[in-house]
């Protein structure tokens, strides 16, 4: 069985060239190819050893997930569904705006958290993304949108927002982050990448340590009574616990301050009263609010809040000092827009079963 070296990050490829007898420093050229130029063929890494491409052909291979098919929406964003074997496929969207291009990049085949208001949710869990089907993802888009003729990056931002919970998923995501931020890599920087959590609290501490990005929290209700129904893991990690978790991550944080993402449901967790609890429960913490819209899909049974609710719930926020944007709902035409993304997952939990 060869090896798939998309799966390593600088480090896990360094430690494969020296177990074949090469040098650390092929493996920074080898880097490049691959993730700067999207190159899947040793035979045309031109300034390789012929010896060394020969040695990679017999045990190596470069393996992305299998492009399925290209959307392209009214507004400008792409979105990809990428085969990952066995019928389950995941999606990767690329977002433009005036300043910069961002891509959201999904973890898992579904998402075991069963969120009630995301799709990906109600699909059920399948099973986690390898390494090379995280990256491979970037490794895709970066391929497909290419430079900028002057050389300027197309993709200076990356999301962890698309299907699955990272943090569920936690070694395979910090090696594709680590790639990411490699500048034979991607060389994003720590600023721009984004992992974005439901509040898996230990691992949120084991990132903070093991590779800090900016951490964005999808919070979506102020009081436990209500994120135990929208957010089931609450039960588990309470919103105590979490501000506490957000607060220790800002010491590791390349950014001061955390992201709390807020979905805003008609009539269910967006008037002014829930504003104002809000406010009370992240006044210790450091942070800006992103409201999002909620994207409906088919049975969701929830609505989207009337813009007027919407801009009333920002205000309370904003007199208190807080930063606060509303996304924009972007690629909607393509099913591209936040809890939208159904990729196609075999349920192994069954859950689609029961529903
Ligand atoms: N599991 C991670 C990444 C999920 S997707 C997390 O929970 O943060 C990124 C964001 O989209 C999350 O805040 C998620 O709650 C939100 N989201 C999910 N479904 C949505 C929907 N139908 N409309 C709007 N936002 C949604």
């Amino acid at each position: 069985m060869s090896v798939n070296l998309l799966d390593f990050d600088a480090a896990k490829l360094a430690g494969f060239f020296s177990e074949i007898g090469e040098k650390p420093f092929r493996a920074k050229q080898l880097m490049r190819w691959v993730h700067h130029f999207g190159e899947d063929d040793f035979s045309k890494m031109s300034d390789l050893a012929k010896d060394l491409r020969g040695k990679l052909q017999e045990r190596a291979v470069i393996r992305p997930p299998s492009l399925l098919r290209e959307l392209d929406a009214s507004d400008g964003t792409r979105k990809w569904l990428l085969s990952v074997g066995e019928g389950n496929a995941v999606e990767t969207v690329f977002i433009p705006e005036n300043d910069r291009g961002t891509l959201c990049i999904s973890s898992q085949v579904g998402c075991a958290l069963e969120c009630s208001f995301c799709s990906t949710g109600r699909q059920g869990f399948n099973r986690n993304l390898a390494a090379a089907e995280i990256i491979g993802q970037l490794w895709w888009a970066n391929r497909a949108l290419g430079r900028e003729p002057g050389g300027e990056r197309i993709i200076s931002n990356v999301v962890m927002m698309g299907m699955g919970e990272p943090l569920a998923n936690f070694e395979n995501v910090v090696t594709a982050l680590n790639l990411m931020l490699d500048d034979h890599a991607y060389g994003l920087s720590r600023r721009r990448v984004t992992v974005s959590t439901a509040g898996v609290i230990p691992a949120m501490d084991r990132l903070g340590e093991r590779c800090p990005v900016a951490l964005a929290v999808s919070l979506h209700a102020p009081n436990d009574a209500l994120r135990d129904i929208l957010v089931p893991i609450n039960r588990k990690y309470p919103l105590a616990e979490l501000m506490a978790a957000c607060r220790r991550y800002i010491e590791h944080a390349p950014r001061d301050f955390v992201t709390f993402e807020y979905v805003m449901l008609d009539g269910v967790n967006d008037t002014v009263l829930h504003a104002k609890e809000l406010l009370r429960l992240v006044k210790d913490v450091p942070c800006k609010f992103n409201l999002i819209p909620f994207n409906p899909f088919p049975g969701s049974g929830y609505r989207r809040s009337a813009d007027s609710a919407i801009e009333s719930f920002r205000m309370v926020l904003m007199d208190a000092g807080l930063v606060v944007t509303t996304r924009r709902t972007r690629g909607d035409d393509i099913d591209a827009a936040c809890g939208q993304l159904a990729g196609k997952v075999l349920d192994r939990t069954r859950r689609g079963a029961v529903a």
